[in-house]
């Protein structure tokens, strides 16, 4: 008989041979909880299916671009139709200009905005302006919280009281992440013991505004507004980091739904609807100082793609609709509540932090607000879990400290097999 995973199987060994580890990023490789990936073929809607023919719901999403589901068809058309007018000029187009606008009505606070090819790129950027501007090098971000892979950002907190950023990764200089002071999300002292000596040196700080990359945290009452009040007491910018969050948590992004104004905001992930895309912008005396306007050097060759951009303009379009968001929250809901229901049936300890159509179900028994009381949570039970899952059609993401997240194309049909799904896989593994 055929095995399950036999053709991904051989692929992943096929894979290692060409590619490190054989993924181009790594938490695809299934490190965190063991195996080995299925390799994916296809996608429609909600679903996804293997190179071995076995189909699953998806409530990974490509990592959160995939708001409206797989190959919806008014993202195809919008591609096929960009790419047979050319792929690629490096000068101006009239879909960069609408891109920009969209963006601009969605995010007020986005006077200017520039487009990038990623997340990664969009926050190096967005730091550049603003230490061009403040002319500070010291950039304040939180444990737990990923701002992509550039140096200064790969780092981890400093051990002892606290704050300076010691190198996350061999090969990033310590003078760079020494020049990253790291807080404790959801913890304002912590931010006005980092900005305690260092306050004329600090930049900015740069927050998800809603923490997906530790698993979903949101932000406790007021501490998105402390930043706003420290930041600017201090004469340092309040950096977004919505990459995730942004036309997600509402069209605004975080900022809309809390109500707390930055002074730049980084995107990517769903503007780009599945294509490489990323961008930044804000206050237009401080997006004043990109080049050309100004002398803080930034471009791309192929920033402002034709092709990515007329995947994110039908993408970001669509979620202009009413009812989008209420829809995203209802099936959002139907499937904590579902999980959350299971959990308890089966005796599993399981705490589920959500925020609109991203949340994540935490192993643990204990509320969680940072990064501490995340990675309390028994990753060994997720892994089971996970796998369980695997097995009865559900693919999750392969970390603890990831975000579950909902589109527009998962129906009442999909929560209830997932629903269904995870009873048995809480029985099977508490
Ligand atoms: N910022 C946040 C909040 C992210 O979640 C990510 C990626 O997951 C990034 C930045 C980096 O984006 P990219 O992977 O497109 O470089």
């Amino acid at each position: 008989m055929k095995k399950r995973f036999e053709r991904s199987n051989r692929l992943f060994r096929r894979a290692k041979a060409s590619i490190p580890g054989g993924v181009n990023s790594p938490v695809r490789a299934f490190g965190a909880v063991g195996g080995a990936p299925p390799f994916i073929a296809g996608g429609s809607g909600a679903r996804i299916r293997d190179e071995d023919g076995n189909e699953y719901v998806d409530l990974v999403c490509s990592w959160g671009p995939l708001i409206h589901g797989h190959a919806p068809d008014f993202v195809v058309e919008a591609v096929k139709a960009a790419a047979e007018k050319g792929t690629s000029f490096g000068a101006p187009t009239r879909a960069e200009v609408q891109a920009a606008e969209l963006v601009k009505r969605a995010f007020p606070s986005m006077e200017l905005v520039r487009f990038v090819n990623s997340g990664t790129e969009a926050v190096m950027s967005a730091l550049r302006v603003a230490r061009g501007f403040t002319g500070r090098d010291r950039v304040v971000k939180f444990e737990g919280c990923y701002h992509g892979h550039s140096d200064g950002l790969l780092v981890r907190a400093g051990s002892g009281a606290l704050t300076f950023g010691v190198p996350g990764s061999p090969g990033v200089p310590p003078a760079y992440a020494g020049r990253t002071l790291t807080a404790r999300y959801n913890d304002l002292d912590s931010v006005e013991a980092a900005f305690g000596k260092n306050a004329k040196s600090i930049a900015a700080v740069i927050v998800e505004p809603v923490a997906g990359n530790m698993g979903v945290v949101p932000p406790a009452r007021g501490f998105l507004r402390g930043l706003r009040r420290i930041t600017r007491e201090c004469g340092a910018l309040l950096v977004f980091d919505e990459v995730i969050t942004g036309f997600r948590v509402a069209l605004g992004g975080a900022q809309e739904l809390y109500g707390v104004k930055p002074d730049l905001t980084c995107l990517g992930k769903i503007i780009g609807g599945g294509l490489p895309v990323g961008a930044y912008g804000g206050r237009a005396d401080v997006m004043a100082l990109v080049s050309p306007l100004g002398p803080v050097y930034q471009a791309g060759t192929l920033s402002g793609n034709p092709v990515a951009t007329a995947a994110g303009l039908a993408t970001m379009k669509r979620l202009f609709r009413g009812g989008t968001y209420e829809g995203l929250e209802r099936a959002a809901r139907e499937l904590e509540e579902g999980i959350t229901a299971a959990a308890k049936e089966a005796g599993a300890r399981v705490t589920t932090n959500r925020v609109g159509s991203m949340q994540t179900w935490f192993f643990t028994g204990k509320r969680v607000r940072d990064y501490e009381s995340a990675t309390a949570s028994d990753t060994g039970r997720y892994a089971a879990f996970f796998h369980a899952m695997l097995r009865r059609g559900v693919y999750m993401p392969p970390s603890q400290f990831e975000a579950v997240f909902v589109s527009t194309a998962h129906r009442k049909a999909d929560v209830a097999r997932v629903v269904r799904a995870a009873r048995g896989a809480f029985r099977e593994t508490v």
